[in-house]
């Protein structure tokens, strides 16, 4: 069978296929695979696995394994759920020649749904309107899952064997920095020669980029004292609030001067604001009566590829230390930062990748309109593939512009033809077997 014929003959299969794409979404959706807790949705994959025929490798990731990788963090779901039981999966399809091989790679993990009662329907219920289906990952990443299960299903049906091999992947934790998860496959071995994640960054556009992502803890002294002598003592809030305008300061000059245009290819109000500093928790204080002794503020920087986690952490920490060396009190009590949590590094692909240019023009005739290349606002798993591989890697998944949110949804048009785009890209990339 000619290349041509085979993605003419996948394509229709797949558009005949809304009811098994479906079925698997509902079960997946069901599963409530919230971060930690992995397993019910990874039983699923499983199941399909096992209808598929695939050879499959399942295991728990390690943190002794991981620890010396330079992706490495420890992430939150580490730490408040272990990875006892959170087991990665990957199926092998084994191509029939020489051909490179493939990564078809989603994660099962989804995030909570709260608050439940705001969903117009049970967020673990897929719920069909339409083209439009409702349901806590149904775009982010289930519906990604489910297209790669149907793409694999469809070619085997067609008969059609890949030149090289095709790694199906299922793996924990992207929610949570991707640790155990797509960094645990890599490191067990499932290196392949390229790879294609659907999540749902709307197809035709494809990402090609991730932005790097950092926590760090701000420790802010003051001294304590009763209120009524207030003037006797330092307020770890106004010496935290001058740290923090310093932080603003810093952030509105990163963001006069940092341009990624990826990062706003699909929501223009991002442009001038593809990098930020964000301080998101601060607690400090103990008493309405008493001046308060310490401040401590959590805080999050992304930004576009571009500029090393080292360049970031430098330039925050001259920032505060500029800003404590102002101030009197800080200059001789400074404040402590610590790098916590987060801990990822930035990615980009090169546009003109094989891998980038097959997905870009399969997508683009599946849809019938052309794409932009989009990416670099959040950390993502493709990093692990391009930084510490070297392995090019693509987004390319469904509609879903509210993931995370409530009433999350995405259209069953957009799910086949992710699973179009999926299948005729490995037909392209992996070739057929004479
Ligand atoms: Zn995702």
């Amino acid at each position: 069978m000619d290349t041509q014929t085979a993605k003419t003959r996948v394509e229709g299969s797949i558009a005949a296929s809304e009811r098994e794409l479906l079925e698997i979404l509902e079960r997946l959706v069901a599963a409530k695979s919230i971060t930690g807790n992995e397993y019910c949705g990874q039983a699923v994959m499983l199941e399909e696995f096992d209808r598929l025929g695939l050879e499959v490798d399942t295991w728990e990731p390690s943190v002794d394994a991981l620890e010396d990788h330079p992706g490495f963090f420890r992430t939150s779901s580490y730490d408040e759920c272990g990875y006892e039981g959170r087991e990665n999966a990957v199926a092998t399809v084994s191509g029939a020649g020489d051909g490179p091989t493939l990564a078809l790679s989603g994660h099962i993990d989804v995030v909570p749904a709260a608050p439940e009662s705001a969903w117009e329907s049970d967020p673990w219920t897929l719920r069909r309107d339409g083209d439009e289906i409702y349901g806590r990952g149904v775009s982010d990443m289930k519906g990604g899952l489910a297209a790669i299960l149907l793409a694999v299903d469809v070619l085997a049906e067609e008969g059609i064997d890949l030149a090289g091999d095709l790694y199906v992947q299922s793996t924990i934790e992207e929610e949570a920095g991707g640790v155990g998860g797509l960094l645990s496959v890599l490191e067990r071995g499932y290196v392949p020669d390229a790879a294609i994640i659907p999540e749902p960054f709307g197809l035709p556009n494809v990402g090609i980029a991730s932005a790097g992502v950092m926590f760090f803890d701000v420790t802010v002294p003051g001294k304590k004292a009763h209120a009524a002598w207030g003037h006797q003592g330092v307020s770890a809030f106004d010496k935290a609030s001058h740290i923090a305008s310093a932080l603003n300061e810093l952030n509105d000059q990163r963001q006069a001067t940092i341009d990624f245009p990826p990062a706003y290819g699909a929501d223009p109000s991002l442009e001038g604001h593809v990098t930020n500093i964000n301080i998101g928790v601060v607690e400090g204080g103990d008493w309405p009566a008493s001046v308060p002794a310490e401040v401590l503020m959590k805080g999050r920087v992304g930004w576009p590829p571009g500029e090393s986690r080292a360049d970031v952490r430098d330039a925050i920490e001259s920032t505060i230390e500029n800003a404590a060396s102002e101030d009197e009190w800080l200059a001789e009590n400074p404040p402590t930062i610590e790098w916590t949590g987060w801990n990822a590094a930035p990615h980009e692909v090169p546009r003109d990748a094989e891998i980038v240019e097959i997905v870009t023009q399969n997508a683009e005739s599946i849809i019938g309109e052309d794409g932009t290349f989009v990416g670099g606002n959040a950390a993502l798993d493709e990093r692990f593939y391009k930084r510490y591989y070297d392995v090019p890697v693509v987004t390319a998944g469904p509609y879903g512009p509210n993931l995370h949110g409530v009433d999350e949804y995405t259209t069953v048009t957009s799910l086949l033809e992710t699973a179009q785009t999926l299948a005729t890209s490995a037909i392209d990339y992996c070739g057929i077997a004479e």
